[in-house]
């Protein structure tokens, strides 16, 4: 039985779907102005193994991201690049989209774009204009009233007491602090970008857009949403806050946050310099895999201190990993048998380690105690480490090594006989032959193999 941290309850609890075999989760994505971080990528991660982990468990999955095309920033940074919203929000989501495949991060089944759903955004701030959750400021921009949402706080547990209604929030860059009524739709201002409202013209704030569109795809109550611990308040709770008031139903029943990334101790950001991306890590020569590596290696929920030299330990695990598999690959032999009941025992250990709260890092240990285990066959090592990988993706039914040409076999051939003959040094010009040809020889048990480099 899967086990998850629910925020919003503040404990580990058994999770289920409500609607049959259909897990509908809800993820927070990008605002398409920059590349993506290396902080929110890491998020990214966590969710990807949150939906391979509930189809491990059978379930299928219905997950929604949203990607954010209109916001401050955008365009902020279209009126500084003299560009347009598109010229800035297109090529974005495009990297963004790439960076999803280099980290094998599988797709979410919806991705909407806000400026395509404006029209669901605005019934939404209609029916809390109705319902009275919701009013005009002197401004003209429409803010929901956190006075009238009795729930509030109860995601990021901060005490009604404490809020400061009635004092307006109107940018979307918002204060992490405190709650303050905050703006569902912004009025019209000059040389920025506008829709047709009931309520004038304008453009939809941020906590809007996923209510609208979790809702649109997913129902008005859904089974998990998902996001980084600084999204947890105030835009989760805002998001909570007017969901439920329009509704009356409870918005989405679990909530998982993934900690911060910090680099070299400390929060990331553009003016300290520790700003990265994942052009920055292609950059220094790193596998994207190798980040997804170092993500594993820590659970989701505790802080993950980014360092290169965390990065470099990740990549030379991956790469021992990807050369254990690629030597099992080379030594598994048709006649093997798997031996079903080690392959059993070591699944149960993994599945349990998924169960409790997605416990990647375990998981992870174990595909290593599988490939250390001298008692199992290769074929057995091969098949469990894929096995476990539908959870983990790090692409194990890829890691392959290239056929062993003609060439290299008659090198192998050779250099059995110079061993024969005890010519070590023949043996070990023929052993460079084959390197030079990206292949590795290596003597086992069952004779000598060679790898693919
Ligand atoms: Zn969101």
């Amino acid at each position: 039985m899967l086990r998850l941290e629910n925020t919003l309850t503040g404990r580990k609890e058994e999770f289920k779907p409500t609607r049959g075999k259909i897990v509908r989760f809800y993820t927070c994505g990008p605002t398409v102005y920059n590349f993506v971080h290396i902080g929110n990528l890491r998020t990214y991660i966590f969710e990807d193994v949150l939906r391979r982990a509930l189809r491990y468990e059978g379930y299928k999955t219905l997950q929604v991201m949203n990607i954010t095309d209109i916001e401050d920033k955008i365009i902020k940074k279209a009126k500084t690049e003299g560009k347009t919203i598109k010229e800035i929000t297109i090529p974005f989501t495009r990297s963004f989209m790439e960076d999803l495949k280099k980290l094998n991060i599988e797709k979410p089944e919806i991705m909407p774009r806000a400026t395509a759903h404006i029209k669901e955004m605005i019934a939404l701030i209609e029916k809390l204009l109705q319902k009275g959750f919701a009013y005009k400021g002197n401004d003209g921009s429409i803010y929901f009233d956190i006075t009238k949402s009795e729930g509030y706080g109860k995601l990021a547990k901060i005490d009604k007491k404490n809020l400061k209604a009635g004092i307006r929030i109107e940018a979307d860059e918002y204060n992490k602090d405190e709650a303050q009524d905050f703006v569902l739709w912004k009025a019209k201002k000059e040389g920025e970008p506008s829709w047709k409202s009931p309520f004038g013209p304008g453009r939809p704030g941020w906590h809007i857009e996923c209510s609208a569109m979790s809702i649109k795809y997913l129902g008005e109550s859904f089974d998990i949403h998902t996001g980084g611990i600084d999204n947890a308040f105030p835009h989760h709770e805002n998001e909570i806050a007017q969901s439920e008031a329009a509704t009356g139903k409870i918005f989405s029943r679990f909530w998982l946050h993934g900690e911060h990334l910090l680099v070299g101790g400390e929060k990331m950001a553009k003016s300290a310099g520790n700003f990265y991306t994942m052009r920055d890590i292609e950059k220094k020569g790193y596998d994207p895999t190798a980040f997804r590596y170092l993500v594993l290696s820590n659970h989701y929920r505790s802080k993950l201190n980014f360092t290169w030299e965390s990065l470099t330990a990740a990549k030379n695990g991956y790469q021992n990993l990807r050369d254990e598999i690629k030597r099992a690959r080379a030594m598994a032999d048709k006649k093997d048998k798997h031996n079903k009941s080690k392959e059993k025992e070591y699944l149960s250990i993994f599945k349990q380690a998924i169960e409790n709260d997605l416990g990647a890092p375990e998981g992870l240990a174990e595909i290593w105690n599988v490939m250390k285990d001298k008692d199992l066959s290769p074929v057995s090592k091969i098949f469990l480490a894929e096995e476990m990988d539908k959870v983990l993706g790090l692409g194990i039914a890829k890691m392959k090594s290239r056929p062993v040409t003609l060439e290299v076999r008659k090198i192998i051939k050779e250099r059995e006989m110079a061993r024969t003959e005890k010519d070590f040094n023949k043996s070990d010009i023929l052993r460079n032959k084959a390197e030079e040809l990206g292949y590795r020889i290596e003597d086992t048990p069952k004779g000598p193999i060679a790898i693919g480099i």
